[in-house]
């Protein structure tokens, strides 16, 4: 009976890897990333580990999927290109807004030094640290709050990388980030398609890009 469970665990997990393979294959490196750390990072990180029970099977697939209180864990192909346009690297510093599941926030942990990542729905912020404990990721710390204001104390970072479209770019985050740092956040209104933006900070003067149209769920704000 233990054996039977044992191998059982197993072909799971072959099968789970058999699927990031392919993963990355299809939707990542055929779509063009190229960066190495980020590949790897997507290769190894157990995205099932990071959906809802219901949702297990469909981890690989190639789309968001739904964590609760009206959230999504963003799709695979979107979190590796926002990974790799920050340009991770180690000794890095990075903060994300919108911890979500905290897949994003893993695969960054993965490439850099430490990752701060904050969250404004509690029970989400909850689990998410349950997991990285789980999981054992010493080099992410979460906190429950409204990113608009940043993470001050932890600044100035590397790289800021918003997982939630705001309608503006929040002022403290412009100025939590480095100089010749890069930030990455979706803008446009809830609900509709928005435009990704990249933004460098260079001689104190903010250069900003347009990358694709995406959509993401709504940058809250705490009453
Ligand atoms: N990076 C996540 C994506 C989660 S979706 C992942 O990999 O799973 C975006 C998240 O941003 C949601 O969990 C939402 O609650 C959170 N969010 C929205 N507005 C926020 C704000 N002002 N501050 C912090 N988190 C916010």
């Amino acid at each position: 009976m233990f054996l039977t469970i044992l191998t059982f665990s197993f072909q799971e997990d072959d099968n789970f890897k058999a699927e990031r393979n392919n993963m990355v294959k299809t939707q990542i490196e055929s779509r063009g990333i190229k960066d190495q750390a980020t590949i790897l990072a997507l290769l190894k990180v157990k995205r099932h580990k990071f959906v809802p029970k219901e949702y297990v099977k469909r981890a690989y697939q190639d789309g968001p999927l739904p964590i609760g209180y009206g959230q999504t864990i963003s799709q695979p192909y979107i979190v590796a290109f926002m990974t790799e346009i920050i340009k991770p690297k180690k000794g890095f510093k990075v903060l994300e807004i919108g911890t979500g599941s905290g897949y994003q926030a893993a695969i960054l942990a993965e490439i850099i030094d430490s990752v701060y990542t904050i969250e404004i729905i509690k029970e989400l912020e909850n689990s998410a640290k349950k997991r990285f404990k789980d999981l054992n990721y010493k080099n992410i710390s979460v906190k429950n709050a409204d990113g608009y204001y940043g993470w001050k104390e932890k600044g100035p970072f590397d790289a800021i990388v918003v997982t939630a479209a705001a309608e503006f770019i929040p002022p403290p985050l412009l100025e939590q980030l480095k100089e010749g740092g890069r930030m990455i956040i979706p803008i446009g209104s809830p609900f509709m398609t928005q435009q990704l933006l990249l933004i460098e900070k260079k001689g104190g003067k903010t250069k900003t890009k347009n990358l694709m149209f995406v959509r993401f769920v709504p940058f809250t704000r705490s009453k």
